[in-house]
């Protein structure tokens, strides 16, 4: 293997004599001032030789930066040579001209990451590599396996050594041990091994790969651009790029993108599909469309339902920005309550690489967000948000709406409690720190400091979505889609007695 070191970035050969050029990790990683539950990663695929396949894949990864924020990577295919670029850090601060016009081939992977398995650092920033029977894959991935620890140990018995503690980089090594010659042929024996919530996208020297586990917990559309194929994990991804949907991947299927266009397969047992309800309720982008709904006016029929549900007198709707805005247009058109900006947002706070010192980091809130002060004082609020996870952004809020004046400050919430944690991919805190874990709707709206609080009901919400029930709710009822191992469901579970997690 051949190193070469520079100020910023390093590129080596691996053991199969393909050249990896990798950036060197940038020192810190983001500060974190809110509350809600954290998208994991962004994924896009492309095979199109006569176009800038790393351009397109920048713009796509720019449109699904929502789904992480902490990295960002591209893997391009060229002849026999796979090349990588990544780095902590918006996908604007990661690339520039320069690293893209290094960037060409006839495919391209990218990547946008939140961490949940694997710690946030630059080890485990995808897309990974790794050598194969003389060959390379890349692959990223968007979701969490719950045996990971399983198949770690599986691979380490084998002599198989990890460059990082992400589940991605334990995909790519089953990959790499497959004794399968064909890529295609080593994922249908790889994907029927992997439990849990995996969209994931393979680049080797002749295709681009996708494929969705059984249950199909998290997104990934196909898409069309003049007769060359895309993947991404969201329609927005494919707008921006002016390619158009072909249909989702179905749940168990994988898709190959090659010269000779695209192909399905169902490559493992489809199970009841479990579309993480999030995708509607927060994490998709309100512009994208997922079982042919639009997530803007789903989220409005979300805070329209509510409005009859938990009718308030009131004197104007506030959206918190930027999530809550579709709920709260919906609550205000359904109660004929006034609609209006409570709160403003500094668009450009982003994830700071700074943290701030301890006195600024309480004020952190403030740095996202301020209130209008003409539009809240001596009114009764009506404040929409999309969810609540820990509760200590929502009090920070609610005692500002107070401060600038609020008579009365109304908590409507478009999704119910969260009482569950996440086993597939979410950050959304252990149990016992969930704020509606053990308590009532009441004493949340009390610790909260609200004049009242309400949620969707889960009946409302499924409703709302516009779908017949497709969706993962587990963190409302406890009842996990596929079957989490003991030793996770114990450690982040403090009360099992409703939650069904062997179903
Ligand atoms: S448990 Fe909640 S956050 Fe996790 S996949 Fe299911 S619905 Fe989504």
């Amino acid at each position: 293997m051949s190193l070469t070191a520079g100020p910023e970035r390093h590129a080596y050969r691996d053991f199969a004599g393909r050249k990896v050029d990798m950036c060197r990790p940038a020192a810190a990683t983001a500060g974190r001032f809110d509350d809600s539950p954290r998208e994991e990663c962004g994924i896009f695929a492309i095979y199109a030789p006569e176009r800038d396949v790393a351009r397109l894949t920048y713009f796509a990864l720019f449109a699904l930066q929502h789904r992480g924020q902490e990295s960002a990577g591209i893997a391009v295919s060229e002849n026999s040579e796979i090349v990588v670029y990544k780095d902590m850090g918006l996908v604007s601060q990661v690339f520039n001209e320069r690293i893209l016009k290094s960037l060409t081939g006839q495919s391209a992977i990218g990547h946008v990451r939140y961490s949940t398995t694997g710690a946030t650092g630059w080890n485990n920033a995808q897309p990974v590599i790794k050598g194969r029977n003389q060959s390379a894959v890349a692959l990223a991935h968007n979701g969490n396996l719950v045996n990971t620890a399983e198949l770690r140990e599986r691979l380490l018995d084998c002599g198989h050594t990890f460059d990082s503690t992400s589940d991605t980089e334990v995909i790519a090594g089953l990959l790499a041990q497959s004794a399968e010659g064909d890529v295609k042929d080593a994922l249908r024996e790889v994907i029927p091994q992997l439990r849990g919530a995996f969209s994931a996208v393979v680049l080797t020297d002749k295709e681009v790969i996708g494929f969705r586990d059984p249950y199909g917990i998290r997104p990934l559309v196909l898409g069309d651009m003049e007769g060359r194929y895309v993947l991404a994990s969201e329609t927005a991804a494919l707008d921006i790029i002016g390619a158009r949907a072909i249909r989702e991947i179905e749940p168990g299927e994988m898709c190959w993108i090659d010269e000779s266009g695209y192909r399905i397969e169902q490559v493992a047992g489809r199970k009841r599909e479990s579309l993480c309800v999030f995708e509607f309720i927060y994490f998709g982008r309100p512009d994208s469309i997922m079982k042919g709904q639009t997530l803007y006016d789903a989220r409005v029929r979300m805070g329209r339902r509510l409005a009859e549900e938990s009718p308030v007198e009131a004197d104007l709707v506030i959206p918190v920005p930027d999530t809550g805005k579709p709920g709260a247009v919906g609550f205000a058109e359904k109660s004929g309550i006034h609609f209006g900006d409570g709160l403003i947002k500094n668009k450009y706070i982003g994830r700071t690489f700074i943290e701030p010192a301890d006195e600024l980091r309480r004020l952190g809130i403030r740095m996202k967000l301020n209130p209008l002060t003409s539009n809240i004082e001596g009114r009764r609020i009506v404040a929409v948000d999309d969810s609540i996870v820990r509760g200590n952004t929502t009090q920070r809020l609610v005692a500002m709406l107070f401060e600038a004046g609020a008579a009365e400050v109304h908590l409507r919430i478009c999704s119910p409690p969260i009482v569950f944690p996440c086993f597939y991919g979410i950050d959304m805190a252990d149990q016992d720190e969930l704020i509606a874990f053990h308590q009532s709707v009441e004493d949340v709206g009390r610790e909260v400091g609200a004049t009242s609080l309400a949620y969707l009901s889960l009946d409302g919400l499924r409703e709302a979505t516009g779908v017949e029930d497709c969706f993962c709710t587990a963190c409302f009822s406890g009842s996990y889609p596929c079957v989490v191992p003991e030793n996770l469901r114990l450690a982040k579970l403090r009360f099992e007695q409703n939650a069904d997690a062997t179903r």
